[in-house]
């Protein structure tokens, strides 16, 4: 079984949860009630990046990975980001999810600048509104398949549901690998229990950095269709990651970056109609 001893002790990182000030919880309810007061033709805005600049210092040297990024999505929307190797993709996810902090520029998730707040408090909003599928999966190791889908419900510190995160095992195909380690799993396996993962907690925003790059053709499908289900039924806005042009074709919205500049940023063919939820 899943104990808190069990999730605290092996990974510190967890910790990082554990003290939320009241400050994000009183921020995080603020900003539910005025997504709730939105009226529900229009949709709200669900992440605005504004001239978001990312530099790594190394030594005497400064390396800009990111330039000046400006975008903003409404919820429900499907945005690929694509672009060459290094070009600054997962840096730009891992900023808007609240992971990183920039250099300077801002991060509006849900209605809440998330860069000025401590890492603790980005915790809790990215435990409350985000699903974040790592390119290297980032599963612990010493929890099942199973136990690691249910970690953000943990974190979360209410009902745990041991029965929907099977569901959701089940239905990324690892219904018989509930009790495997990540060890005693392929790549696309792990990769598949970090997808379950990320979708736990019902987010209004899943950000995946490649989530298909481990998987073969029909694999990668099925989680495609996964993916685009949560976005249709749920609304949840996805933020994708992918080298997989097919992967892309599918999303609303292509952002191109390159040498940590956006290039372009196109509306796929299909959908330049009105927004239709049942059409994407
Ligand atoms: P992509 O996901 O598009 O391949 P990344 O966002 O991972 O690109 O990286 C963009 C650039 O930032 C790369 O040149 C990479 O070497 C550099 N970079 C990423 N993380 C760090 C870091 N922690 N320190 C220094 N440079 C980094
Ligand atoms: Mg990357």
């Amino acid at each position: 079984m899943l104990s808190k001893a069990n999730l605290i002790n092996p990974n510190k990182v967890h910790n990082a949860f554990k003290n939320i000030s009241t400050t994000a919880a009183a921020t995080c309810y603020c900003a539910k009630m005025s997504f709730k007061a939105f009226n529900s033709t229009m949709r709200p805005t669900i992440l605005s990046v504004k001239d978001l600049t990312k530099t790594y210092r190394s030594g005497e040297q400064t390396l800009t990975v990111l330039h000046c990024i400006s975008f903003s999505l409404n919820e429900g929307d499907s945005c690929a980001i694509v672009g060459p190797s290094g070009s600054g993709k997962t840096t730009l996810l891992g900023l808007c999810a609240g992971l990183d902090r920039q250099t300077s520029g801002t991060v509006s998730l849900c209605g809440i600048r998330i860069d000025t707040l401590s890492e603790d408090e980005r915790a809790r909003v990215r435990n409350q509104f985000v699903g974040f599928v790592f390119q290297n999966f980032q599963l612990i190791p010493t929890l099942t398949a199973l136990e690691n889908v249910l970690v953000p419900l943990e974190l979360r510190g209410g009902k745990v549901d041991e029965k929907e995160a099977i569901e959701l095992l089940e239905r990324v195909g690892l219904g018989k690998r509930l009790h495997h380690y990540p060890a005693q799993l392929s790549g696309g396996e792990q990769q598949r229990v970090a997808i379950a993962r990320s979708f736990i907690n019902r987010p209004k925003i899943l950000f995946a950095d490649e989530p298909t790059g481990n998987l073969d053709g029909e694999t990668s499908q099925k989680i495609e269709s996964l993916l685009f289900e949560l976005n249709r039924e749920a609304q949840t806005t996805l933020v994708l990651v992918t080298h997989n042009l097919e992967l892309a074709r599918k999303t609303a919205r292509v952002i191109r970056l390159k040498n940590g500049t956006i290039v372009s940023d196109t509306l796929n063919e299909r959908q330049k109609e009105p927004f239709n939820p049942t059409t994407i």
